[in-house]
């Protein structure tokens, strides 16, 4: 270990310097350990940062790399102790997250590459969900999976039992790649230019088994969009693949199936992942990342967490600068990929995006075979249907399971013959293959149910809308409800047609930020602001008004989106403020 940070007032000799070069780079920490210039010694720099300026868990991350958590986290099994003070921080790179107050014990988030799994994988979580946690696992908005509830005495078996299925938790929180997420129907999809889930798992495995590419600066999503039908809001991640057919041009491209590169997408800092003018070949995506990864990490911010995004090494020193150094570390790798800069009006236009192409029943590019779209209540599944569920793909599909950030997940390679029985069996396990236009794109984040920071109970609240709303209302087109519990925006509240922050009221009640119009893809762009903080008793009336005034006041055809967006923030508080607070007053 590094041991005390060395202020630049203890100076090494040149023999503690040789050894202290020699010890982190067996460590593979990628600090520097500046060389003295002209034999007078350095101060103790991490990637240009003098040690004494970076924050705490900069600090934490040096002193003990993330990896080497295997016998700390035993002790805290045989003491049955959870994690305390940074170690908390630590035990994320684990993917175990002491998540109290909020609720008890550990909650193990996933990583599911690709967003694919296999159906006895499915089955084998559930019996870790009955076995380890509280019988339970929720489907998250990066397309992975959760536990809650594991005690500390189950910590390592929680860890252990995974493996045992093929599955890991390892660098799904902290400053990690993130669950890489891909496009939900790759490989079946009747619309999708190309297939980009094998890089999507490369990709995986290469950063699962490369110690240097973890305790990064900061969390860092990557997705790849076969350009299908369902979207994987890939415009949200900090780089994002958008496969395109790159058509004949005059810039001396070859035409055929690309990848577009998008950078910097974080939309809680109100940024979507911007093209960066350059395509590369499917194939060289892995080597990009990987370059593009080793870029970030010698630039990114590593003294304010608020600034440690990729986006801020972006907005610091632009696309070009960056690009050019990624260039230099492919070449430095002794990779073949190339950064081809083309105009994006060479792309042919993106196929349209189903809305409910995550939920029922929907034919697959081989003949003969469906993909059949599960609705789960907001991503939850009990010990039952994840048996259920992994057992029905394996008995009518191929054993192929598809989680979505739409915290639901698809059974593909179902023969047409046994779709009505694979129904049955899925309808008898208590989940509906139907949903209203407003249960199939509600999402929510954990919120007050076990999440510290939430101001909000999300989950419950979305329900309850939902229902009110379904009650009321039949539409043509779904409304996307996207409910997030705090700024930290883990379901994205910016993209949602009608967004909702968690807030309290001045008397402390639990209220939501109302946010109208965001979207992502074809309909990219942030949700205005229209009230708040709005009592979340109260949400119900507010939302019953805007959505029964759009349908009256709509032209034909025309979605909420659309509507929402050809007026101004004003004209829509005077169209559904006005009238909420006369009933409110009614009343
Ligand atoms: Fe927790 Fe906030 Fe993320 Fe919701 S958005 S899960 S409240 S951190």
């Amino acid at each position: 270990m590094c041991g005390t940070p060395n202020t630049q007032s203890e100076a090494f000799t040149p023999e503690q310097q040789a050894y202290l070069d020699a010890f982190v780079a067996s460590l593979d920490l990628q600090a520097t350990f500046a060389s003295p210039p002209t034999g007078e010694p350095q101060p103790v720099t991490i990637h240009g940062t003098p040690y004494e300026d970076l924050c705490k868990e900069e600090v934490a991350k040096h002193e003990r790399h993330p990896w080497d958590f295997h016998a700390v986290m035993r002790d805290h099994v045989q003491q049955g102790k959870m994690p305390e003070g940074t170690d908390v921080f630590m035990f994320k790179h684990q993917g175990m997250f002491n998540v109290a107050p909020a609720m008890p014990g550990f909650m193990c988030r996933l990583r599911i590459p690709g967003c694919k799994m296999r159906g006895d994988q499915l089955r084998g979580l559930g019996d870790m969900a009955r076995d380890l946690a509280g019988g339970y696992a929720h489907v998250t908005t990066r397309g992975n999976l959760q536990l809650r509830e594991i005690p500390a005495e189950h910590l390592l078996n929680t860890l252990t039992g995974l493996a045992s299925i093929g599955l890991t938790s390892r660098g799904s929180g902290a400053d990690s790649v993130r669950n890489i997420t891909a496009s939900p129907t790759a490989g079946f999809d009747p619309l999708e230019l190309t297939n980009l889930l094998p890089y999507a798992i490369e990709l995986h495995h290469y950063i699962l088994q490369s110690r240097d590419l973890h305790g990064i600066p900061r969390k860092f999503n990557i997705s790849f969009d076969n350009g299908g039908s369902i979207s994987c809001v890939s415009d949200t991640n900090d780089i994002a693949y958008l496969a395109t057919e790159v058509q004949p041009n005059d810039e001396d491209v070859d035409p055929g199936v690309y990848c577009r590169v998008l950078l910097g997408g974080i939309t809680g800092h109100k940024d979507f992942a911007r093209d960066t003018g350059v395509v590369v070949k499917p194939e060289h995506t892995v080597d990009v990342s990987v370059a593009m990864l080793h870029v970030f990490i010698e630039h990114g911010d590593r003294t304010n967490r608020k600034k440690a995004r990729l986006k801020y090494v972006l907005d610091k020193h632009g696309f070009d600068w960056y690009l050019d150094r990624t260039a230099e570390k492919l070449e430095d790798m002794g990779s073949d990929a190339k950064l081809i800069r083309l105009s994006p009006e060479h792309d042919a236009p993106r196929q349209p995006i189903d809305r409910r192409g995550h939920i029922g029943v929907h034919p697959q590019k081989q003949d003969g075979m469906k993909y059949i779209g599960v609705a789960l209540p907001l991503g939850k599944l009990t010990v039952e249907q994840l048996h259920g569920l992994g057992d029905i793909a394996a008995e009518y599909g191929s054993n192929d399971i598809r989680l979505t950030v739409w915290q639901n997940l698809l059974i593909p390679d179902v023969p047409e013959d046994k779709v009505d029985d694979a129904l049955a069996a899925i309808h008898a396990l208590g989940i509906a293959t139907s949903a209203s236009s407003f249960a199939a794109g509600a999402v929510a984040c954990t919120g007050r149910f076990g999440c510290k920071f939430a101001s909000a109970h999300t989950k419950e609240h979305a329900g309850l809308l939902v229902e009110h709303l379904q009650q009321k209302f039949e539409l043509d087109a779904p409304i996307n409800i996207h409910l997030t519990g705090c700024s930290h925006s883990c379901a994205q509240h910016y993209i949602g047609d009608i967004g909702l922050l968690g807030a309290s009221t001045a008397d402390g009640r639990e209220a939501y930020q109302v946010y109208l119009g965001g979207g992502s893809d074809h309909d990219q762009g942030l949700a205005q602001h229209l009230a708040g903080p709005i009592a979340a008793d109260e949400l119900p009336l507010l939302l019953e008004i805007v959505v029964g005034r759009y349908l009256d006041e709509r032209v034909p055809d025309e979605t909420f989106l659309q509507f929402t967006r050809r007026h101004t923030p004003e004209q829509l508080a005077e169209l559904f403020l006005k009238p909420a607070s006369e009933l409110v007053e009614m009343a």
